[in-house]
């Protein structure tokens, strides 16, 4: 974990770098040559990024001083207003103890906590949840970016509004320069730091081609890539690792081996499984997860999701709603509530604890857009942000109405 502003180095240890952030000291692999104690750098994800010139940091820190501070405290605030004493929900509150502890949940406990009807009790979990993201990551908040440089798809996943099955929806491709420029605004005008790039599984555009982007990317600019092309196979992951990629962001969309082949034909679910654990082998940092709101899903499924997120070595989980498209074989079934999204990832606080980062999607920010402050005081502690092109942007269609549709 790392603030997105620029950190002191103090120590090595090992492959890691022991980066300050106003006296809080965090742990980032460090890949970069002839970095000294003292030098100022930019990391995410764990990983040392970037070095930045001792002038452009304190700028930026001269800035950020009082802010980071301020923020600080407004988020401890917001713990402290916990009614936690003489609370009747014991069962909960052995569990948060447990946790709090260092220790770990059952299944089955994660699967009592999913399956909580109680209103009162549903809101204890959700506030014990922000306790424990307040005590095992602070007030860090992952922010990536994310651009969709194509909505070309082969697969025909029944859910998915990009599914080759959509034939009334408009392709594109974009091509290598305009990636380029979109990062360029990413990294230099918005101050990303971190960037996923997300593509329909276009068997048009070659593993060549993709690896060709992510080396040019990681030459001109000081970010860390996400790669999320949808299934690129062994080869192809260790060809884009070299070529600079260190993030996979592929969810197994429901960890129900039957569910999932009856919404992906022609798919195996023991595939994408297997792009999951060589990319964990390989190095990647894994952002997985599932949908929430499936046909026939029940929360013993999602409990296993969340338990095989955590077999994945999972770094940040993404667990969204189902959101009905209407060219779609799902187009009647119904989305679920915000509330039983966000439910969702509160109880994922318990069981993955204490490293992971817990997304909250753009999905749960369509179902309403309050909803990322409520995940954040529910649990959840990261977000991507679109910097697709705006004209781009309505034809990545996965489901409608997408949320910051018209906003960089
Ligand atoms: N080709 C990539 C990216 C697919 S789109 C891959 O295979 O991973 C990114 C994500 O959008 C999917 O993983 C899926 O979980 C989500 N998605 C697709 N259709 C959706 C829908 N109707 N509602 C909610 N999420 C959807």
């Amino acid at each position: 974990m790392c603030y997105a502003i620029p950190g002191k180095v103090k120590a090595f240890e090992g492959k890691f770098a022991l980066v300050d952030y106003f006296g809080e000291e965090k742990k980032a692999i460090n890949e970069l040559t002839g970095l000294n104690v003292g030098d100022y750098v930019y990391a995410q994800g764990g990983f040392v990024i970037t070095r930045v010139s001792q002038k452009e940091a304190e700028t930026t820190l001269e800035t950020w001083k009082d802010l980071f501070f301020e923020l600080k405290d407004i988020d401890d605030a917001s713990v402290k207003q916990m009614p936690w004493a003489g609370s009747k929900y014991t069962k909960v509150r052995d569990m948060y103890d447990k946790v709090a502890a260092g220790g770990r949940i059952l299944r089955e406990e994660l699967e009592y906590l999913l399956s909580a009807k109680d209103a009162g009790e549903r809101e204890f979990i959700k506030n014990a949840a922000h306790h424990l993201r307040h005590q095992y990551h602070g007030n860090s908040c992952c922010v990536h970016g994310i651009i969709e440089i194509g909505n070309e798809c082969d697969q025909v996943c029944h859910y998915c509004g990009i599914s080759a099955l959509n034939t009334s929806l408009i392709r594109y491709r974009m091509s290598k320069d305009e990636i380029l420029e979109s990062v360029k605004v990413a990294v230099e005008v918005y101050g990303f730091k971190a960037l996923v790039l997300q593509s329909g599984e276009d068997c048009g555009r070659s593993i060549d081609e993709l690896i060709d982007i992510v080396a040019e990317i990681k030459k001109r600019f000081g970010v860390l890539i996400f790669i999320s092309f949808g299934e690129v196979g062994s080869e192809g992951l260790k060809r884009l690792y070299d070529a600079g990629a260190r993030g996979l962001l592929l969810r197994f969309e429901t960890s129900n081996s039957e569910l999932y082949s009856k919404l992906h034909p022609g798919s195996k679910f023991e595939d994408r499984l297997k792009d999951l654990k060589t990319a964990n082998e390989l190095g990647y940092l894994i952002i997985t997860g599932s949908l929430i709101g499936l046909p026939g899903q029940t929360y013993a499924d999602i409990s296993r999701d969340i338990e095989l997120a955590g077999e994945l070595n999972v770094e940040m989980l993404s667990m969204g709603p189902f959101l009905p498209h209407p060219n779609t074989p799902l187009a009647k079934h119904l989305a679920p509530t915000v509330d039983e999204i966000v439910h969702a990832l509160s109880s994922a606080r318990f069981y993955l604890l204490p490293h992971v980062k817990i997304l909250v999607t753009t999905g749960l920010e369509t179902l309403n857009m309050s909803a990322r402050r409520l995940a954040f005081l529910s649990g959840a502690n990261s977000m991507m942000l679109n910097v697709t092109p705006l004209e781009k942007r309505p034809l990545y269609e996965i489901y409608p109405g997408r949320a910051h549709q018209n906003v960089f």
